[in-house]
């Protein structure tokens, strides 16, 4: 989709084009980790960003693929930061979006096994979706373990207890075709300071696929579930008025663009202004979504605008 200055591609804007952009979207859609916080520090201007789009009477929302927390800790973690008008509502991880897709879409019957971390077990637990106890058997095997009998499921999220028994217990129940295989999301890893990285759910997911031959269905961004439910639970959301900002080319920008949303790419996370420029001159179409409409280098260049409105409005 063309961004609202009839421009498609990489367009990096500040002052007057960034005070347009406000006054023409009354939807915005945040990623967490990269944009507005990186782990337990908040970028700098985040909150007040957001705390001003909020007083303006925006609708705010944040769509991560982190799937390792509930949404009562994204709350807390909004307030702890600043953040301090963040409500239940407007949080929407992978790990909520798949606990609404079995419980909503599927309607699953039966028992869900879970390679995540606890965060994700509790979403799905508060949705009444039953998920697969493990016993904590350290001389536990492939070849002696139980395996439950009616699981319906196989959801990978991100797992820091990862064991090769859960590896070889998930294979197993695969082996059912009518054992759906789920994904939080499709991540390949994730910064960490110091210049070391988290194989993401994406890592483990494959070495699923590979073991199963069978492809997972991936609920996180870039697929278009979470805007589904978005749109479900807040009236006439129109993707014309949408902004979608992220720090992910692959993942925030390729999402907007599969759910018709015009992109923003922030300058604070993964990607650089360079990859964007590499897709956007690719002769591969298919590349051109991951192409943000506009740039910043961080949030916080949204501040002067709302000063300007605000004084505008005084
Ligand atoms: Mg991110």
């Amino acid at each position: 989709m063309a961004g609202a200055f009839g421009f498609k591609g990489c367009q990096k804007i500040r002052g007057p084009q960034i005070r347009s952009l406000l006054e023409a979207k009354d939807f915005f859609l945040f990623d967490c980790d990269g944009v507005i916080w990186h782990g337990e520090k908040a970028i700098t201007g985040a909150a007040k960003v957001v705390n001003a789009l909020i007083r303006q009477g925006k609708n705010v929302v944040f769509v991560t693929n982190n799937c390792t927390r509930p949404r009562e800790n994204y709350v807390h973690k909004f307030c702890r930061l600043g953040f301090t008008d963040v409500m239940l509502e407007q949080i929407f991880s992978s790990s909520y979006c798949s606990a609404l897709y079995l419980r909503d879409v599927v309607k699953v019957r039966g028992q869900v096994f879970v390679i995540g971390c606890d965060g994700l077990r509790r979403e799905l637990l508060e949705a009444g979706i039953p998920c697969v106890e493990e016993a904590d058997d350290p001389d536990a095997t492939i070849y002696n373990c139980a395996l439950a009998p009616d699981v319906k499921a196989v959801l990978v999220g991100h797992d820091d207890k990862l064991t090769f028994l859960k590896l070889a217990k998930a294979s197993c129940y695969l082996r059912d075709p009518d054992c759906l295989f789920l994904a939080t999301d499709n991540d390949p890893w994730h910064p960490l300071s110091g210049g070391r990285i988290l194989p993401g759910s994406g890592s483990l997911t494959a070495a699923l696929e590979v073991a199963s031959g069978r492809k997972a269905t991936v609920i996180g961004k870039p697929s278009r579930f979470m805007f589904e439910c978005i749109s479900s639970q807040f009236r006439g959301v129109d993707p014309a008025q949408c902004l979608m900002v992220g720090d992910r080319l692959e993942v925030d920008m390729l999402f907007g663009s599969n759910c018709g949303l015009d992109t923003m790419l922030t300058l604070t996370g993964v990607s650089q202004i360079e990859e964007a420029q590499e897709y956007r001159n690719s002769d591969l179409s298919t590349n051109h979504s991951l192409v943000p409409d506009y740039v910043v280098d961080t949030i916080a260049d949204f501040l002067p605008a709302f000063e300007e409105l605000e004084e505008q409005s005084n």
